[in-house]
Order: C-alpha cells, then sequence, then structure tokens
C-alpha cells in the first residue's frame, strides 16, 4: 500500500511538472510570436528607410530626427506629412498592442536614441549578456507578487539602419538593442491548476480503487494461507504423535509400505527395529506417569541423534517404537540397535523434582528377504518376535 501510494504520488508529481511546462511553454511560444512579428514589422519600415504620414497630436513630428533635411515634407497638393524612423513606428505600434494573455513587446537598446526607449532593469541585464554573445535571455521573474515570463531577442545592425545610428558608431553586425516581451503567467497558472486539480481528482480515485485492491488481495490471500496452515495443522496432527513428536503408526504403516516396494523393485535391503522400554511400568509406579512422559520424549531425542537422516523412528504404541532402516542389512541393523541401547544405558533422565531415572530398551531386528520376511506385517512380527527374545534373555538386549 505504500509502494502504491508512492507510485501515484510520483506519478501526480510527474503531471503536475508536465502541466507547469506545458504554460511555461506556451507562454514561451507567445512571446516569440510577439518578437519575431515586432522584428518582421521593423525591418519592413527599415528596408523603406521609414514611412511618411501625416502627423497628429500623438504622433508628432520626431525631433529626434531634427538632422534630416526631409523629415517634414509637402504632398504636390500640399498635405504636411512627416517621417516615422522604424523604432518610432514600432514604438507607436507595440503601445496599441495587447496579446490574448495580455503579453507586451518592446523595443529597447543600452544606446537609445530617443531616453523613452531606455531598457528597464530586466532588460539592460538582457542587453548586457547580448555584449557577451548571447542572442536570447528568458526568465520568469515576479514583480510585486505578479509572475510573468519575460524574454528578449537581440537584433543587430545591417545597413538600413546606419541611416539614422552610423553617428552613434554602430557597425554593421552590432548589437544594436532588442525587442524584449513580458507574458503575464496568472492566465496560464490557472488553466494548469484547474489541470492539476482535475488531474489530483482523478488520482485520487485511482489511488483509493488501488488500495481496496490491495486490501481486498491481501484479505483473500490471508484468509487462504490461514486455511494452509490450519489444513496443515490437521496433517500433522493427523501424522505424528503429540507427545514425541515423532510420526504415528499411521504414518509408519504408510512409510514402511513404500519403502518395502522400493526395496522389492530395486533388490535393496530393509531392516525393521522394534524397541521397547525395559520396566516402564516401575518408572510409572515409581515416579509418577509424568515421569514416564519425559522418559518417552527422552527416548525419542536419543533415536534423531543416533539414526540417519534417512532411517525412520515412529511411536508405534504405549512404550513401544519402530525404526526403519532402509538400504541396511541385518548386520548393520544390528549394530545400529546395539548402538541404540548403549546410549540409553549410558543416558540419565532427569525429572523435574531434579531426580534422576535411568532405564534401558530391548530391541528386536529383522530384515526384509525376498523369500521371507517380504510383507510389512512379516517384518513387524519378526521384530516382535525378535524383542521377546531380547527380553527372556534377561532385558537390555538386542536380538
Ligand atoms: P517389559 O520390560 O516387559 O516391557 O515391562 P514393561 O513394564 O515395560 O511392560 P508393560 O507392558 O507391563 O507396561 C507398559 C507400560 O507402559 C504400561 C503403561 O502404563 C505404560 N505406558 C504406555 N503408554 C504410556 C504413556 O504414554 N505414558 C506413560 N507415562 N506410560 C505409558
Ligand atoms: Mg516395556
Ligand atoms: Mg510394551
Amino acid at each position: 500500500m505504500l509502494a502504491w501510494t508512492l507510485v501515484v504520488i510520483v506519478s501526480l508529481a510527474w503531471g503536475a511538472y508536465g502541466h507547469r511546462r506545458e504554460a511555461l511553454n506556451i507562454a514561451y511560444q507567445n512571446a516569440i510570436t510577439t518578437i519575431t512579428k515586432d522584428i518582421a514589422f521593423r525591418d519592413w519600415v527599415a528596408s523603406h528607410g521609414g514611412v511618411y504620414v501625416s502627423p497628429t497630436e500623438q504622433t508628432p513630428p520626431n525631433p529626434y530626427l531634427h538632422f534630416m533635411p526631409e523629415r517634414d515634407v509637402a504632398t504636390t497638393t500640399g498635405n504636411k506629412l512627416t517621417l516615422m524612423n522604424p523604432a518610432y513606428v514600432l514604438r507607436e505600434a507595440q503601445s496599441l498592442y495587447k496579446g490574448e494573455l495580455g503579453e507586451s513587446a518592446h523595443i529597447t537598446s543600452l544606446k537609445p536614441i530617443n531616453p523613452n526607449n531606455a531598457p528597464d532593469e530586466w532588460e539592460k541585464m538582457a542587453l548586457n549578456r547580448f555584449e557577451r554573445g548571447e542572442r536570447e535571455v528568458k526568465e520568469v521573474t515576479q514583480t510585486d507578487g505578479i509572475q510573468q515570463l519575460r524574454v528578449m531577442r537581440a537584433f543587430t545592425v545591417d545597413e538600413v539602419c546606419l541611416k539614422c545610428h552610423a553617428h552613434q558608431g554602430y557597425k554593421i553586425g552590432d548589437i544594436r538593442g532588442g525587442i524584449s516581451a513580458i507574458v503575464p503567467l496568472k492566465p496560464l497558472f490557472d488553466v494548469e491548476a484547474r489541470d492539476i486539480r482535475d488531474l489530483s481528482i482523478s488520482h485520487g480515485i485511482i489511488w483509493l480503487l488501488g488500495l481496496a485492491g490491495i486490501g481486498t488481495y491481501n484479505f483473500v490471500r490471508r484468509r487462504e494461507i490461514g486455511r494452509i496452515a490450519q489444513q496443515q495443522e490437521l496433517e500433522h496432527l493427523a501424522s505424528t504423535d503429540a507427545l514425541t513428536g515423532l510420526a504415528n503408526r499411521r504414518t509408519l504403516m504408510i512409510h514402511a509400505e513404500q519403502e518395502l516396494a522400493r526395496a522389492k523393485r530395486y533388490g535393496s535391503e530393509l531392516s525393521l527395529l522394534m524397541v521397547d522400554i525395559d520396566f516402564f511400568k516401575k518408572v510409572n509406579d515409581t515416579y509418577g506417569h509424568q515421569a514416564g512422559d519425559i522418559v518417552l520424549k527422552k527416548l525419542a531425542g536419543v533415536f534423531l541423534l543416533v539414526l540417519r537422516d534417512i532411517d525412520f523412528a515412529a511411536r508405534f504404541g504405549g512404550e513401544e517404537f519402530v525404526v526403519l532402516l532402509p538400504e541396511t542389512n541385518a548386520e548393520n541393523a544390528l549394530k545400529t540397535a546395539e548402538r541404540l541401547r548403549a546410549s540409553v544405558n549410558d543416558i540419565q533422565v532427569p525429572l523435574q523434582q531434579g531426580e534422576m531415572v535411568k532405564f534401558t530398551i530391548s530391541v528386536g531386528v529383522a530384515s526384509y528377504s525376498a523369500s521371507g520376511n517380504n510383507s510389512v506385517e512379516k517384518l513387524i512380527f519378526a521384530a516382535d518376535k525378535a524383542l521377546y527374545a531380547a527380553k527372556e534373555s534377561g532385558r537390555n538386549k538386542v536380538a
């Protein structure tokens, strides 16, 4: 659920970042369109060496062109005309222009002839960067809490410029100045905010659906795991002896049939031990039933310690145990039985009251043979008979 939440947050952040980039890109495109149109417009005027218009109160003869002999002319019918230079025309046009987003443009220079065209601080910074070789500067600025994208492009001196600007010392190819555009970002950021809100809502819904899916999956899985665990527990209980943790008689019989089938199929050897605690009744009578249980558990521990991994010990019933020894002939089975007997003979079992009890076992050994002990019943019967013999010969014996 944490990972899912993280994925949704990252996706939302990525989407929001995309919307911000889109907003800035639109602003930039608008600025560039405005600037390139203004440059084209100025170039057109410059290509004609300026244009003559009827002077008005708004557009009087340009006082900065006083050095031009033909600044003011009259038509053949006596209409007065005055010459407008490119910067003058563009400044007039720019003062009338306000774009769809509220964008505006401004022509400026570090050496303006008309002080009204002087650059502001930001434009000065951009013009200085043009001097160092850059041709375009853009930046998101914040003035009085209003965010705007500012873009400025340089324009260079060509031949027609020199008509008016040669006296300032310009040569062809110099940076004459720049046209800067200001795009207010609020309208674009308003759209962006709406888009991000929609994106958040859709992400929220997907997030909740995901959580519900994960929750449901977990619930179902946990129930399934619980059921499997319960089943395994039941199987364990059905196949294991609760006191000693060894296999029970039922499991032994299944296992013995399998081992016998394998021995028959591959002609391998198989032996079976029948183990019985000597005078176990006396342990119970002397120390109590609980002490008897402790002894039984101890014996199971000895089996695990002394036997090989592939040997299989089971509680056959009461204080009787059976051990299956796969791949083991009678001689080696006798050795294993003797090792078990000796191990038990060597130990003392501490009881809860601190007393130590010693006990012994008798073991009957039987081995599989194709013509004799060739069924599980016969093997058990033979081992039981041998056990009886071991008991008869004095107990703590292997037969
Ligand atoms: P022998 O040497 O002839 O085998 O003598 P024994 O006393 O061991 O044999 P017997 O069959 O007379 O007694 C077996 C005793 O094992 C009787 C029974 O109370 C006890 N017993 C069987 N199962 C358990 C058990 O789970 N816990 C305890 N504490 N005693 C058990
Ligand atoms: Mg016994
Ligand atoms: Mg017995």
